[in-house]
């Protein structure tokens, strides 16, 4: 049976370690604000956004909340983006997405100053991760790789597979590992043999959206296996992307979910915040 990685306590070390880099910031006059833009009131986006909210709260920086109607315009938008850039006292800003279909989401990330863009999501902060220069990473991935370094995990000459290439998880995921000297795959819908080529993963990431796609069959004995996916059932039960009683019984340590990928985000964007206080 798999050892479990626990993203709940790690997550609250990283909280911890933040508040006391925090309150380390505000001896020195240095203080912190989130700005957090929601268009329109996803009930999903709701949650996010008070979880956020709070997490601010709880590790002492300020946060800022613009909860605009479903009708904004781009225009709008971009202009309260453009004023959050000018703002000195603003040091992050986020949009939570998704965002209404007739706002273009490309547009309203790259509009984010790149030294505020706490969630990564600027095509310049991406690039950077891509050449190896300094930059905001996005959250999910960085915090896969926390969860992996704090549960004592070698990922140097491992051979990683990554499952799902988004711009937000699977993409960055492959760079981070490249930064961390895996040997990277990435698979994809297109992917032929997916269970094979899973099969031979030393660390096995799996972001798909697919619920419980990953099962016992496709995971090699020991491997350490990362559940980046969330469903919810009918009574609200979550699941991952991975068969999690299945894949336990084969794997050497493995992410729940809830419990595992989901609370590292959210670290990982204070994380970013607070990286975003000093520059
Ligand atoms: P996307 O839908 O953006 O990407 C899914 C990826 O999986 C795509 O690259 C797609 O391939 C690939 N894919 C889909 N079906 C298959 C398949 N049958 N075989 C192989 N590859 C497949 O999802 P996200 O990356 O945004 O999210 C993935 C999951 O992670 C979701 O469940 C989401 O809710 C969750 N999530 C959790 C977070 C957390 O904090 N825990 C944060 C972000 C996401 P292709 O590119 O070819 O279409």
């Amino acid at each position: 049976m798999a050892q479990l990685i626990d993203g709940k306590k790690i997550s609250s070390e990283i909280k911890e370690e933040l508040k006391a880099k925090v309150a380390e910031l505000k001896q020195k006059g240095i203080e912190g604000t989130l700005a957090v833009i929601q268009v329109g009131n996803d009930p999903a986006s709701s949650v996010y956004v008070k979880n956020k909210k709070r997490a601010c709260e709880y590790i002492g920086i300020h946060s800022k909340s613009f909860e605009l109607p479903e009708e904004t315009t781009q225009e709008e938008l971009l202009r309260l983006i453009s004023d959050l850039n000018e703002d000195g006292s603003v040091n992050g800003i986020l949009t939570q997405l998704p965002v209404p279909a007739h706002i273009d989401e490309k547009e309203i990330i790259n509009a984010i100053s790149p030294k505020k863009d706490v969630d990564g999501f600027h095509t310049q902060n991406v690039g950077s991760l891509a050449v190896g220069q300094e930059g905001f990473v996005s959250c999910t991935p960085a915090g896969i790789i926390e969860l992996l370094k704090r549960s004592d995990v070698e990922i140097d000459g491992k051979h990683c597979v990554i499952v799902g290439r988004s711009n937000i998880v699977g993409k960055p995921m492959a760079l981070l590992m490249l930064r961390e000297n895996a040997t990277v795959t990435v698979a994809h819908s297109h992917t032929k043999n997916l269970q094979e080529i899973c099969r031979t993963a030393d660390i096995l990431i799996v972001a798909v959206g697919k619920r419980e796609l990953i099962t016992g069959d496709f995971v090699k004995e020991g491997a350490v296996v990362i559940d980046v996916g969330i469903h919810r059932d009918e009574n609200k039960k979550l699941f991952g992307d991975v068969k999690f009683e299945e894949v336990s019984q084969k794997a050497s340590k493995i992410t729940p979910v809830p419990g595992g990928v989901g609370p590292m985000t959210i670290a990982m964007l204070m994380n970013n915040c607070v990286e975003a206080m000093d520059k």
